[in-house]
């Protein structure tokens, strides 16, 4: 099969057309990989800033494609089936976290496409457990970005709160998806996009943001929580100054800049400062109940396999709208 394989860090991806995809244990499917997702977390591991991937990865976790063979313990799912693939890819079940229904915190977690091969492939092998069947309102490219921008966004979002002012900070893949389920919630959403970035911010607007603006700026009301997706710890601190008393500022990437130090009184009035890791198979089977009821408009540029570094290299640069998919 053809697959874009990780060789190492600050390297770009090498195309393979002979690699083999791995034969599915007795838990595991085979799935024939119809697109897959670019995610920022990508970027992490391509850029040596995630620092331990499997030798030689296939990257890619925002999976869709159909199953192709079911290992013999695999029940719920059979070949034909549409599924998506997530980050999560295999938790111990055994850990404090994971007894505790807290397996994203899991301490042998395995991720796809950082310490498994994910779906920067023509075939991807997943354990059965960890992936969702893919609502049929979605065409495969419109799903890809579901199965982590999606879920992270909606963990996220989940640990904001219900506060009427939701602040976004970097308005990219996950954002995108995040501003549609919180207007579904009645949530005022302000999108804070790099300075000067005034077609992120018209894309923000168009979708239903009630303000749009750089992120050296301020909101023209104070924020009852905020969500940071851009990967830049300078924005904690200006978050926690947007937002009021008792807020909570989440986030949400696996990996983010040194927070500068900032005065106590930012942190003060009981505001909270938290990250999101990973998900869980809950927050994936909640989100895709939504995602079914109501239709998420996914805005998605597509690549061929090949040009995997092409999106990724867009993508380091700012220049995506929505979400990048690559369609092997
Ligand atoms: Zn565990
Ligand atoms: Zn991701």
């Amino acid at each position: 099969m053809r697959a874009m394989i990780l060789d190492q860090a600050h390297s770009p991806l090498r195309l393979s057309r002979d690699a083999a995809p791995r034969e599915p244990g007795p838990r595991e499917v085979l799935i024939r990989v119809h697109a897959c997702g670019v995610c920022r977390t990508d970027l992490h591991v391509v850029d040596g800033e995630l620092t331990a991937p499997k030798p030689h990865v296939v990257p890619g976790h925002e999976v869709v494609g159909t199953i192709e063979r079911a290992g013999r313990d695999v029940v719920d799912l059979a070949p034909g089936d549409r599924v998506g693939v997530p980050w999560l890819g295999w938790t111990c079940g055994e850990c404090d976290f994971c007894r505790q229904g807290r397996e994203n915190l899991c301490d042998r977690a395995r991720f796809t496409g950082y310490t498994v091969d994910g779906g920067y492939a023509e075939f991807a092998t997943a354990d059965a457990r960890y992936c969702f069947k893919v609502p049929a309102a979605y065409s495969d490219i419109e799903a890809a970005p579901l199965l982590c921008a999606g879920l992270i966004g909606y963990r996220a979002l989940q640990m904001a709160g219900a506060g009427k002012r939701l602040g976004l900070y970097g308005f990219g893949a996950a954002a995108h998806i995040a501003i549609q389920v919180a207007r579904h919630r009645g949530q005022d959403v302000f999108a804070f996009t790099k300075p000067g970035d005034a077609q992120g911010q018209a894309f923000a607007r168009s979708l239903g943001a009630v303000w749009a603006g750089g992120s050296d700026g301020a909101p023209p009301e104070t924020l009852d929580a905020a969500i940071l997706f851009a990967p830049v710890g300078a924005l904690v601190p200006a978050a926690l100054a947007a937002t009021a008393k008792g807020g909570t500022v989440v986030c949400a990437g696996i990996h983010m800049s040194d927070i500068p130090a900032f005065p106590y009184s930012l942190l003060w009035g009981e505001r909270v400062v938290r990250s999101v890791a990973n998900l869980t198979r809950r927050d994936g089977d909640e989100f895709m109940a939504i995602a079914a009821a109501t239709k998420i408009h996914t805005t998605v540029q597509r690549f061929a396999l090949e040009d995997a570094n092409e999106a990724l290299t867009r993508l380091r640069d700012g220049r995506i709208e929505g979400a990048a998919v690559l369609v092997p």
